[in-house]
């Protein structure tokens, strides 16, 4: 018989905010007075971590201060007025128990998933913190009677403290269920015996205080060396017989809960964990290094989630661990610490692994512990080219820029020639490229011819801007270049346009080419530098070329000082419109142009600033109505959806939400995207085609 509850028709959470811990844990008994449906708390660690994490950062909008400890209170009934009330009674009684310094009522389910998204990735975020000490889960499952939180908590951290470390705090408080993880380094021999210390004094403290080691995780391995201390070695005795009643060989997963191995042995890390150091092309310093990088992953598997996010494309297409974050971090630090057969780092096996991780960046926001695995591919490409050949077809991408520049003034024969069946038979056959996948045409009126015969007739009071036309605007799609620089007059902006600057090195980066992007990067940085030292903007239009700049170019030139300006100088025209709206400056006089406009934005786009200003200035216009669509990756990724051994991962993954929701919309709905990947794959796999955001925004302009 299950005791099944009706699903609450309101939700509503008040986020207590504390500056101690005990205050917190105080607070706690308090709530619970009141009926609430969850109490959870968070802790410093994660708290401070979230504040750093790419992700994260962006959806703290529910922290009021500097909380060291939230507690998270959900109450729940059948009207909003009843919740408000319950939460105003809630109010009231903190006034005289625990007095959080701020409280944040939460509503609304957007809002409120922001603070669960941050519950979840608790674990993933606290793991984030840098050295290779970490909070290790061997104690962080306990559970005492509620009411006893404070005291205990207390008793837990003098124990912690006195073992010359610090805790991770975070849990269900509202059942006295807190998963605290204590900070230890598992690769040295004193880190592992100050876990066992500190293992041995909390079962003894769980046992003085009537809790249980593991109030909902299970006891399996590592809560084995307490079983007679928390048990009685009768019970256990008993144990054993019923286990073996039932698998009189002991095959049945054996050497769990009772007769378990050490607590120190049989660990992940340990010391021999000794890991080969590769050689690094690129910055790894603001990641501890690069197996520092690899050893982010924690393993506790956001990235193997569906039907939300973007992270992880190919899990979501394949649904295959090898294929998820974790797995390729697996394999990776498996084969650096020698664990795998592998006899040495560069291996085709390994290139194997990474082959499908489609460079995203989705795990650098969306993984708790901002694993940036399409980084981490792009050095292991490099070293592997180091000593293996460099395949032609990564030749032909990383110089798609100079095949543009040949081929744009043959427009459009060559069009025709490369869409040719005998050519493009020739191509897949050759070096792979899928024949049912044509490269986007070329133009021979290039967006840089057209600047050339420009003359903006308006006034330009907002100064100069450089506007990044990167190789796909200027070769294939002039037009996106035309409607920003349009878009940017009206706002006010003088253009202009740098015509001896090169590729941004995309498509270089993504083939692990990286001594060709390293001079592309240079010669752009000291080309740009002295624009953004007069304080004038980049504005990029390819969501991947404005990654570049901003994520990659510091990286490849060792974290460059003017590299780290230029970056951080680079805006998109929809930054420039949202920060520019009704600064009492000249604004865009939008036409009464009707639009209806869903959006899809590039991952890297997604992953590394978020979408909201392209959201906002899609709807700046009176006449446009822009909503986002809720999908993943697109499936394209550069170069990959054109790789004949990809094409149908690559539809896979389009098919997962994007593409069902573009057949879904109207004729009249306007397809947005910010990405020449996420259009030319929207094309081959829908019936719709899409445009640049800036071509959308202007329609809205008066000629
Ligand atoms: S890569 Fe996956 S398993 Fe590893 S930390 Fe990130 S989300 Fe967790
Ligand atoms: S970069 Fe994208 S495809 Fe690669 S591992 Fe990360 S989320 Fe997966």
């Amino acid at each position: 018989k299950l005791n099944l509850e009706p699903i609450p028709k309101v939700k509503g959470l008040s986020v207590l905010h504390f500056t101690d811990i005990s205050s917190a844990m105080e607070a706690t008994v308090a709530t619970l007075e009141q009926n609430p449906d969850a109490v959870e708390h968070m802790g410093d660690m994660i708290i401070s971590q979230a504040r750093k994490s790419l992700g994260f950062a962006r959806n703290l909008t529910f922290l009021e201060g500097n909380p060291t400890d939230i507690l998270v209170v959900e109450m729940t009934g059948d009207s909003e007025a009843e919740v408000h009330s319950k939460l105003d009674k809630l109010d009231e009684r903190m006034k005289t128990g625990g007095r959080p310094y701020a409280t944040t009522r939460l509503m609304k389910a957007s809002e409120q998933a922001q603070v669960w998204a941050m519950r979840q990735a608790g674990l993933g975020l606290m793991m984030n913190i840098p050295g290779d000490a970490k909070p290790m889960p061997f104690v962080e499952d306990t559970a005492v009677p509620p009411e006893k939180l404070p005291e205990y908590v207390k008793r837990f951290d003098e124990i912690v403290q006195s073992n010359g470390t610090e805790a991770g705090y975070y849990g269900h408080a509202s059942v006295g269920c807190l998963h605290i993880r204590p900070v230890v380094d598992m690769k040295t021999l004193d880190g592992i015996d100050q876990m066992a210390r500190i293992a041995d004094e909390i079962s003894d403290l769980v046992l003085e205080f009537g809790g249980s080691l593991s109030g909902e995780h299970g006891d399996g391995i590592v809560r084995g060396a307490f079983a007679d201390k928390m048990f009685g070695s009768d019970l256990v005795q008993h144990f054993r017989e019923v286990k073996s009643a039932f698998d009189r060989n002991g095959v049945m997963n054996p050497n769990k809960i009772f007769d378990t191995p050490k607590l120190t042995e049989n660990l992940r890390y340990g010391t021999n964990y000794k890991p080969i150091a590769p050689p690094v092309r690129l910055d790894w310093s603001a990641e501890g290094g690069y197996i520092a990088a690899i050893e982010k992953c924690n393993g506790v598997g956001a990235c193997r989630k569906v039907n939300a996010g973007a992270m992880c494309p190919s899990y979501m297409a394949t649904r295959e661990e090898k294929h998820t974050t974790r797995g390729r971090a697996n394999s990776l630090r498996a084969a650096l610490s020698g664990a795998l057969p592998t006899d040495k780092f560069a291996s085709k096996d390994l290139i194997k692994v990474l082959d499908l991780c489609l460079e995203c960046k989705s795990c650098k926001s969306e993984c708790p512990s901002d694993v940036d695995m399409a980084k981490i591919k792009y050095e292991y490409l490099y070293q592997y080219y180091k000593t293996n050949k460099v395949p032609i077809r990564s030749r032909v991408v990383a110089d798609i820029h100079k095949f543009n520049e040949l081929s744009a003034p043959l427009a459009p024969i060559a069009n025709a020639v490369n869409r040719s069946a005998p050519v493009k038979f020739l191509l897949e056959k050759t070096i792979g490229f899928d024949r049912n996948r044509p490269s986007p045409k070329v133009v021979r009126n290039t967006f840089q011819k057209w600047f050339k015969g420009h003359k903006s007739t308006n006034p330009s009071p907002r100064g100069k801007v450089i506007l990044f036309h990167d190789t796909f605007m200027n070769f294939n799609h002039p037009s996106i270049g035309i409607s920003a620089t349009r878009v940017l007059e009206a706002m006010g902006y003088e253009v202009v346009i740098l015509n001896d600057r090169k590729c941004c090195g995309r498509p270089m980066i993504s083939k692990g080419l990286l001594d060709k992007a390293g001079e592309n990067a240079r010669h752009n940085v000291d080309l740009l530098h002295s624009y953004v030292e007069q304080g004038i903007k980049i504005v990029g239009c390819e969501a991947s070329c404005v990654s570049a700049i901003t994520d990659d170019w510091p990286d490849l030139l060792g974290g460059d000082a003017k590299a780290k300006q230029v970056a951080s100088a680079v805006v998109t025209v929809e930054d420039l419109l949202v920060e520019n709206h009704d600064d009492g400056k000249q604004q865009v006089n939008w036409s009464e142009a009707q639009r209806e406009i869903q959006f899809f934005g590039h991952c890297h786009q997604r992953a590394l600033t978020g979408t909201s200003n392209s959201l906002k200035a899609l709807n700046l216009p009176d006449g446009y109505t822009a909503l986002e669509i809720s999908a993943g990756c697109c499936g394209m990724a550069g170069s990959f959806g054109y790789e004949k051994e990809h094409v149908a991962i690559s539809s896979a993954t389009g098919e997962d939400r994007l593409f069902p929701a573009i057949r879904a919309a109207g004729s009249n709905v306007e397809i947005a995207t910010n990405g020449i990947s996420c259009r030319e794959q929207i094309g081959f796999n829908t019936p719709r085609e899409s445009r640049h955001i800036v071509e959308i925004l202007a329609d809205a302009l008066f000629d």
